[in-house]
């Protein structure tokens, strides 16, 4: 016995001698058992390529070359050395690191030449590479249907390197209405045969992404129905391996739709662009923070910055210093609360060109939301002009009542002097008396005496104060409102005139309800409205005619009515009566009334005339007794 195994041993140790060399050739880990399923020997690739290397394995019993568990391959061993031969399919096992390793097992019977069975060989073959991508190109093909299937909105095909379809999914049986079965092998020019497309449009792209990688556009493309629709259109070159076959990925993404809404949108912009740039106001919008988002064309006018200049700046720019705190202190307010008082109201405000001057311009806020973001748009309307022809009427006015009050003088010269001559006659008198007593020593009653030199005191008094009258109403006035006592207004706007009637006997009186408010008027162009409207009513009255200018409290208002007996204003003329050069006179000019009305309506109130069934015209107009400031900016 122990002479066979030594026999045995010596001709194992010349087989190793002589196949081991051989054996080490094969690009497989090879072992060799002997029928006690002891090691014979191994390949140098069955201790690198296989995961349970063990340190010396020859003579080794097979279990311990198979000692993490692999016993399937001990099985098949016991199968070989009964004569069969067998290949097991792929298996695997996870070594140490938890590295995954796949292989296929070969065994055959060992046999000497007289066909007896010597023991077996087991042959491993590594097969983890292959199996994986195996694996891998399973998973991928898995995804890639579920992917160009689900992807809705992209057709998705795969061409050949001669552009014939080759796969077609869901989505673009949906786009175009063909299936995948009636493209299969076609090329694809039927989606692209569209009227205005050239012929070979398809195989030109196909071009172009062949020698450049990739090829994009929108097109027209065509339904199996014949319908059309647009769609952005992407070739991809695809540069085949060993698994992947060469060709194309051509995708197709409708964009009809958006395409439709992008042009409405557009057009919109474009429209409200063109509006925008068309209307005289300046438009400025601003976000929350006061950034400058949009400046329109007259807002480039109106400021003197082109847009590109201001864009992202503060709107505090458009302003002048003094203003841009209170603007910072608004806005910080309105975007804490999200509320603004000045939103849709109009407000005056002072703008700042770029070169730094300074103009009046009415603003008017609008609140907007757009993309997510609150902004706030600012029309602004330029009152320099305006401005300026109100504050040049008003002068016009201002000048034309006092050349009217020149005027007066005229007719008024004798009055006056009358007037003067009253005081002064008597004021001559008492002193021309008192100077013939005193000379000639006879002081009989010097009291009488004083008491006249008294009265001369006082005549000289009513002589200066019938001066100062004059002075009053011949000034020109300052451009300005002054706290006035109503009734001193009247009686000084009058006291001429009344003067004057009194020679054709007419009586010419104001009467006032008692303590009455100080009203803030321009006192010049109110006393010119009075005058207007007493000279008219002396004019129309005849010789014992009345005058009467009265003053009354109502609500709010200061009410003056000034009514006379004449023949009042026939109906038909009434309604003409505040309009320009509207005259019954041969020497009139028509101006008085309109005049009148533009001052009183510039002071807030109103004038109008009041038919009343007696004879004789009343004209009556109101003051509001507080005046309110309207530039609250
Ligand atoms: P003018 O005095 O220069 O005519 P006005 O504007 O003051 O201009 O008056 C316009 C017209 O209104 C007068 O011509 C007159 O016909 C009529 N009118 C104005 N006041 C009276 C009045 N108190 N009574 C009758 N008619 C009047």
């Amino acid at each position: 016995m122990g002479q066979r195994a030594n026999s045995g041993q010596r001709a194992r140790a010349r087989l190793v001698q002589m196949a081991g060399p051989l054996i080490d050739q094969i690009p497989a880990a090879i072992a060799l058992f002997d029928t006690n399923l002891r090691c014979v020997m191994v390949s140098q690739q069955w201790q690198t390529q296989l995961p349970f290397p063990v340190e010396a394995p020859v003579d080794r019993p097979a279990d311990e070359l198979f000692a993490n568990g692999f016993s399937v391959l001990r099985s098949y061993l016991e199968r070989a050395l009964l004569g069969e031969a067998l290949s097991s399919d792929p298996a695997h096992i996870v070594d140490k690191n938890g590295t995954i390793f796949w292989f296929r097992s070969h065994v055959t019977p060992w046999r000497d030449g007289t066909d007896k069975v010597h023991g077996a060989m087991l042959l491993c073959e590594n097969v983890t590479r292959e199996i994986g991508q195996a694996l891998q190109i399973k998973v991928l093909n898995e995804q890639l249907a579920l992917y160009i299937d689900k992807a809705e909105n992209f057709a998705f095909c795969l061409l050949d390197a001669n552009g014939k379809v080759t796969l077609w999914n869901k989505a673009a049986e949906r786009m175009t209405g063909w299936s995948e079965l009636e493209v299969l092998s076609r090329t694809a020019d039927f989606l692209f045969e569209c009227q205005d497309q050239a012929a070979d449009w398809n195989e030109q792209k196909l071009a172009v992404a062949r020698e450049q990688g990739e090829f994009q556009d929108r097109i027209w493309c065509a339904r199996k129905d014949g319908t059309f629709f647009r769609a952005d259109v992407t070739i991809v070159r695809i540069d085949g391996d060993d698994l992947l076959p060469s060709g194309f990925g051509q995708i197709l993404r409708d964009v009809t739709t958006e395409e439709a809404q992008t042009r409405s949108l557009e057009a919109n912009v474009g429209l409200l662009r063109s509006i925008l740039e068309t209307i005289p106001d300046a438009l400025v919008v601003i976000d929350a923070e006061g950034c400058i988002l949009m400046f329109s064309k007259a807002a480039e006018k109106m400021f003197g910055y082109p847009t590109s200049e201001v864009l992202g700046r503060n709107l505090s720019i458009l302003m002048p210093e003094s203003d841009r705190k209170a603007h910072e202190a608004h806005l910080a307010r309105y975007r804490q609360t999200g509320r603004s008082h000045s939103m849709g109201r109009k407000r005056r405000l002072i703008g700042q060109r770029k070169d730094g001057t300074e103009f009046p311009h009415a603003l008017h806020l609008a609140e907007a939301f757009g993309g997510g973001q609150r902004m706030i748009a600012g029309f602004m309307h330029d009152l320099s002009a305006e401005e300026a022809a109100a504050a040049q009427l008003e002068q016009l006015q201002r000048e034309l009542a006092h050349i009217a009050r020149l005027h007066e003088m005229g007719t008024l010269a004798t009055t006056i002097a009358h007037e003067l001559n009253q005081p002064l006659m008597t004021v001559t008198n008492i002193v021309q008396t008192a100077a013939e007593i005193l000379s000639n020593g006879d002081i009989l009653n010097p009291k009488a005496l004083a008491e006249a030199l008294a009265e001369a005191g006082r005549e000289s008094i009513r002589a200066g104060d019938i001066l100062r009258r004059l002075r009053v109403f011949l000034s020109r006035g300052d451009l300005e409102k002054t706290l006035e006592d109503p009734r001193q207004l009247a009686e000084d706007a009058v006291y001429f005139e009344a003067a004057a009637a009194r020679f054709r006997k007419i009586v010419c009186k104001v009467e006032c309800e008692p303590s009455l408010p100080k009203i803030l008027v321009d006192r010049v162009q109110i006393q010119q409205v009075i005058v207007n409207l007493v000279k008219n009513a002396i004019q129309s009255v005849g010789n014992d005619g009345k005058v009467a200018i009265t003053i009354a409290s109502e609500r709010s208002d200061l009410l003056f009515t000034v009514s006379d007996t004449g023949p009042g204003v026939p109906p038909e003329r009434v309604s003409r009566l505040f309009e320009p050069f509207s005259t019954t006179k041969v020497d009139g000019m028509g101006l008085g009334l309109p005049i009148c009305k533009s001052i009183i309506e510039a002071h807030g109130g109103t004038i109008w005339y009041e038919p009343s069934s007696e004879t004789g015209a009343t004209f009556v107009f109101t003051l509001p007794k507080t005046v309110e400031e309207i530039n609250d900016a």
